[in-house]
């Protein structure tokens, strides 16, 4: 568990999801939450900090845990399908964040896998129970959450699924952009989009119980 929160950490410094020491990973086992400690750069992170908690948020070992930690836990305890939560800061997501309150079924990836509307969660401050409602609130079924002003919280059933997430809205976010600054644009209608999120979720998707 914790040699893959390292790989994810690579992964989100490596895609440019990040900048500094903000953004976190988790990953849930059993009773246990793997995650980030709180404020430590990236390039210096070994195993031995990752920090553990139990699901109640009970230290348990390691270093200091997100400061995230509450929203990580309320989404665990309101998704029992969630096993893996990454949060990052990245350009296109967060500016989507500053001028709407969605993203409507842009392309057919990110309804796919994201869902048919990505929401942007009201704004509170990092590390609030009010942030983790308003998280969970404007998640639902999804697999990515906007923060306003903040940043992006993409959700799986492994940390694969969860990376991937924030790979597609952050492309995603950006597509739109593009399409906001050209004018009019076409977007999926509901159907189809319900259409395509049923078919990712119950049969293009095939979910590794093995597999965190
Ligand atoms: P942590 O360093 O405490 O994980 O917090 C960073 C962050 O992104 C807060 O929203
Ligand atoms: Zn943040």
């Amino acid at each position: 568990m914790k040699r893959k929160i390292l790989e994810a950490v690579n992964f989100i410094v490596k895609n440019n999801l990040v900048k500094g020491t903000w953004g976190n990973v988790s990953l849930k086992y059993g009773e246990l939450i793997y995650i980030t400690p709180s404020g430590v750069p990236y390039n210096v992170l070994k195993e031995e900090d990752v920090s553990v908690v139990k699901i109640d948020g009970t230290h348990v070992s390691g270093l200091k845990p997100s400061s995230e930690l509450p929203t990580h836990l309320e989404i665990y305890n309101s998704r029992e399908d969630v096993n893996a939560i990454v949060h990052t800061h990245p350009v296109f997501s967060t500016t989507v964040s500053l001028i709407t309150s969605y993203i409507p079924p842009l392309v057919e990836d990110a309804v796919m896998i994201l869902g048919p509307k990505i929401n942007v969660a009201e704004y509170a401050l990092p590390g609030t129970n009010k942030l983790a409602q308003n998280v969970v609130r404007a998640l639902g079924n999804n697999h990515a959450v906007i923060l306003k002003n903040h940043g992006l919280i993409t959700v799986g059933s492994d940390l694969n699924e969860a990376l991937t997430a924030s790979l597609v809205c952050e492309k995603t976010a950006e597509i739109f952009l593009y399409a906001l600054n050209i004018g009019n644009f076409n977007v999926i209608n509901d159907k189809d989009a319900s259409i395509l999120r049923n078919k990712y979720l119950n049969s293009y998707r095939q979910i590794r119980k093995d597999v965190r």
